[in-house]
């Protein structure tokens, strides 16, 4: 018994391909083959079950899923599972190199693993870090000519340009 798979491959695809994703066609295999592995172990389309796991079993559960890298585990942990881990997408990556915690030979999976190792390991504390983060590599601490002048962290930060 438990949950059935209504959706084909072909339905899959078609839903990424309506959200302008990418590489439809292999990411509908591994979601369908992920799908397919739920019901066969656990009789339900759903990861709900990882809630109750520590951060770094549900990351080691979700890693050996077929197509599932870093980055997208950390996100289903963060964004799905209310657990404490932190995908870095380009702004934390520049932030926290500007900032120095990682230096510039850190990949961003390393990345990673260093706020999960540094920040407080509540799911709260990592959701509401995120959220800042990006805002703040988006409105201030840009690519191209971050505003060092009214940064909150220019005199904490050692790459801060500031005419000052
Ligand atoms: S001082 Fe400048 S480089 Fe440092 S975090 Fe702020 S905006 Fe970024």
């Amino acid at each position: 018994m438990g949950q059935s798979i209504e959706a084909t491959l072909d339905d899959i695809e078609a839903t990424l391909k309506e959200a302008r994703g990418n590489l439809t066609k292999s990411k509908a295999g591994y979601i369908f083959g992920i799908l397919t592995k739920l019901k066969n172990e656990r009789k339900e389309l759903a990861l709900n079950f990882l809630r109750s796991y520590e951060p770094e079993e549900a990351k080691k559960y979700l890693l050996a899923l077929n197509g599932v890298g870093p980055k997208t585990a950390s996100c289903v942990m963060l964004f799905n599972l209310q657990l404490p881990s932190q995908p870095v997408d380009t702004h934390i990556f520049r932030i926290a190199q500007r900032l120095q915690f990682v230096t510039d030979k850190f990949k961003p999976a390393e990345v990673e693993t260093w706020f999960e190792e540094n920040l407080p390991k509540t799911w709260q504390t990592h959701y509401e870090f995120h959220l800042n983060m990006i805002e703040h590599g988006m409105n201030t601490c840009k690519a191209q000519n971050p505003k060092c002048d009214i940064c909150v962290l220019n005199k904490l930060c050692p790459s801060a340009d500031t005419k000052d």
